[in-house]
């Protein structure tokens, strides 16, 4: 094991080292939203199947309106799904509905709109659209042409592209379960809310909140329950939890006389890779592998169990679940406040950003206490303030972590 702290980009570096993706399952298509493709998918069909119309209104030919405006017989109609053995000879036209197809010898759908929508015979009142809404054959992809291939997220447009190519099951990396344990004598869960009430415990917050994170991430969560600290509860509650893809502990990771994780974890024969990274909050962080399963420790801290969840978990998770852009892309925001940081660390500060007409802009949340959960919840990314540097000044450009999708979005119509 590692004995100095470490940076958080080796930190990140090892645990990944650490992380292999999850084997593969074949789901139902509709259940696949948000996976990540294991295999290459191929059309099984040409879309459209035929040469289609793309307008309602008459199928002609192109030569047949060069001397619009000129009258043509209607010899017949098509609706989509309707025929497509039909076929038009000179001086005829068939009206023809958006996507049914195109009779031979036509080269034109004249819209309805340009027309009197006339039958037995129609006016065709211009030639703007002669040669024009006929989409080809195979005009979005075709019978055998590769439309995704291993790694790539299946997002709600892909369910359509793939349902149209006959696609309807997919295999996919299977979601990780990730249990979490959480320790603190004086944790308990909102059916003991009374125990808080009277003033002797508080809610174990990491509970709830870690098992929505491991969601938020594709994972699915398994609750290793609340343990005392106590060794032989730990260790119990951890060997009940086991059943796992990837373990995650809460708390009793720092250096108090009740901190009994990592020696928990260590007697039970966890190869600790690393304890302690060189960040804030979260600095308690540690990972090892337990009968072969990761264990990453999360400081109880509530915000710093979500920063470094944020930093190292979701990554994990992301990439047990075949992804490969584990990271999210930092922004560079301008601060609007001053900060003032000590230590040898990269701090993650928990910030509102804004878009300004001259770009992002940051503020401080209220409270940077890696207890006040509230600052977390309010803050829509992580201000990065590098190691070495101590200072910012109001216009200092830094990069942030956005949080979740609120960077993303606004209350204004785009257009
Ligand atoms: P620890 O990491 O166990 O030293 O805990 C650090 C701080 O986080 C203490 O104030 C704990 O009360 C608090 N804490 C620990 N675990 C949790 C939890 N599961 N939910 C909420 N707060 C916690
Ligand atoms: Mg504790």
């Amino acid at each position: 094991m590692t004995k100095r702290a470490i940076s958080p980009a080796e930190a990140s570096e090892q645990i990944l080292a650490s992380i292999e993706r999850m084997p593969v399952e074949r789901v139902p298509l509709a259940a696949a939203l948000g996976a990540v493709l294991a295999e290459t998918v191929v059309a099984r069909v040409s879309i459209p199947p035929w040469r289609s119309s793309s307008m309602d209104g008459y199928a002609v030919r192109a030569s047949d309106i060069s001397a619009a405006p000129c009258s043509l017989r209607v010899a017949g109609e098509i609706t989509a799904g309707g025929d497509s053995s039909s076929e038009i000879s000179a001086g005829e036209a068939i009206r023809i509905m958006t996507g049914a197809p195109v009779p031979r010898g036509a080269d034109t759908v004249v819209r309805v709109e340009d027309t009197d929508n006339g039958a037995p015979s129609v006016e065709i009142h211009n030639a703007r659209d002669a040669g024009r809404n006929v989409r080809p054959l195979g005009e979005d992809f075709r019978e055998g042409d590769v439309l995704m291939t291993a790694g790539d997220r299946i997002g709600p447009a892909a369910i359509g592209v793939l349902a149209s190519a006959g696609i309807a099951t997919v295999e996919t990396y299977r979601p990780p379960t990730v249990s979490i344990v959480a320790s603190g004598d004086e944790l308990v869960r909102l059916d003991n809310f009374a125990e808080v009430m009277s003033g002797e415990r508080i809610v174990s917050s990491n509970s709830y909140s870690l098992p929505a994170m491991v969601r938020d991430a594709g994972g699915l969560p398994r609750d290793g329950g609340i343990t005392q600290d106590d060794p032989s509860a730990l260790r119990d509650a951890v060997n009940g939890a086991m059943a796992c893809d990837l373990l995650i502990t809460s708390g009793g990771v720092s250096v108090g006389d009740r901190d009994f994780t990592r020696a928990v974890m260590r007697d039970m024969g966890t190869d600790i890779k690393f304890w302690r990274a060189r960040i804030r909050p979260g600095g308690p962080l540690v990972f090892g592998v337990v009968d072969g399963r990761p264990w990453i420790g999360l400081p109880g801290n509530p915000v710093s169990a979500l920063v470094t969840f944020e930093l190292f978990v979701r990554p994990a998770i992301l990439k047990m679940l075949g992804e490969t852009l584990l990271f999210p892309a930092p922004k560079i925001v301008t601060l609007d406040d001053a900060v003032s940081v000590s230590g040898d660390l990269t701090h993650f500060l928990r910030i509102i950003v804004r878009q300004c007409d001259d770009g992002l802009h940051a503020r401080l949340t209220d409270t940077q206490s890696s207890g006040a959960l509230t600052s977390m919840m309010r803050a829509n990314a992580l201000l990065i303030v590098p190691e070495g540097q101590q200072e910012c000044r109001p216009g200092d450009r830094l990069r942030a972590i956005p949080l979740g999708r609120s960077m993303l979005r606004t209350a204004t119509f785009p257009v």
